[in-house]
């Protein structure tokens, strides 16, 4: 998906890969009213920069995270935090996804992208098809309409904080959970 940095990111989306919020006005508030996001990037309207409380939301697993905030260099390479909403479903996989665990037998699918069909996926174990975003990826895809992204974040870089996909589901009324992607 070319929205997507080719850097890798977090990315924060709700579970049920149709929703979207009532307007993207009403989610740029939230993450401003809450200092994840800051001020819009000037040349992109759904880009941001970190907000003053970013790093109360977004938990680093190393001592010193070499993260950048700003755009020094002129590059895409620092983390803001991007929003994007899609008219249809989609499928955020990538070259780290790894073989999904079907909903049914439990056992990876390593044919996967082969298998995966119109967001729907055969397993080659029990022969059930399920939705894709049924399967157990790890964290490593992720499948909606509505994608919250930090970008330049590795994988388990970083994770958010509990209380941040808590207060998204008290504010939206839908669990969320996160992935890594990475293109
Ligand atoms: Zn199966």
């Amino acid at each position: 998906m070319n929205a997507f940095t080719a850097n890798a990111s977090l990315v924060l989306y709700p579970v049920e890969p149709s929703w979207v919020p009532e307007n993207l006005e009403a989610l740029i508030k939230f993450l401003q009213e809450t200092g994840l996001a800051g001020d819009a990037l000037h040349q992109d309207e759904n880009s941001f920069s970190v907000g003053e409380n970013f790093l109360e939301h977004i938990s680093f697993m190393g001592c010193s995270p070499s993260i950048k905030f700003n755009n020094e260099n002129d590059d895409d390479k620092f983390t803001f935090i991007r929003l994007t909403l899609t008219p249809t479903i989609t499928a955020l996989t990538g070259s780290h996804s790894f073989a999904p665990h079907c909903p049914h037998c439990k056992k990876a699918e390593k044919n996967w992208r082969e298998h995966l069909k119109d967001h729907r996926l055969h397993c080659g174990h029990c022969r059930q098809t399920s939705e894709a975003w049924q399967y157990n990826w790890r964290k490593s895809a992720g499948f909606g309409r509505c994608f919250i992204e930090i970008t330049d974040i590795y994988p388990k870089e970083a994770i958010p904080q509990p209380s941040l996909l808590q207060a998204l589901e008290n504010r939206f009324h839908i669990a969320w959970k996160y992935f890594f992607y990475y293109p």
